[in-house]
């Protein structure tokens, strides 16, 4: 499963930063996820709750931002939520735009137990 090999590099990001601080527990940790990054919310949050066991994120809170797909113009610089990966323009019906956001996957904030 794709998302449970995400799910484990997560863990293993968070338990080596806080290797570097000597830190034993995190409380909270926020991840970014992008609507076209390919992973699947639902089962990365499934696979997080087996990742987690007997590491330092087993009592962490951990929320998932969804972050909207955003494409801009190629050739009128028009800013759109694309529906696929891809899009036609709605201003100029150009076939051509460049992704801006949305294929994000990334540990946005790790927070550790006082
Ligand atoms: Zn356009």
């Amino acid at each position: 499963m794709h998302e449970l090999s995400i799910a484990m590099n997560i863990v293993e990001i968070v338990e080596e930063h806080a290797g570097t601080y000597e830190i034993n527990s995190v409380s909270d940790v926020e991840i970014d996820v992008g609507r076209m990054s390919g992973v699947v919310i639902d089962a990365l949050r499934f696979a997080l709750e087996e990742a987690v066991k007997s590491s330092v994120m087993e009592s962490a809170k951990i929320s998932i931002n969804e972050i909207p797909a955003k494409s801009r113009c190629l050739a009128c610089s028009h800013e759109f939520e694309p529906d696929d990966i891809i899009a036609v323009c709605p201003e100029c019906g150009h076939l051509y735009a460049d992704i801006i956001s949305g294929k994000e996957l990334k540990i946005r904030k790790i927070r550790y137990e006082e």
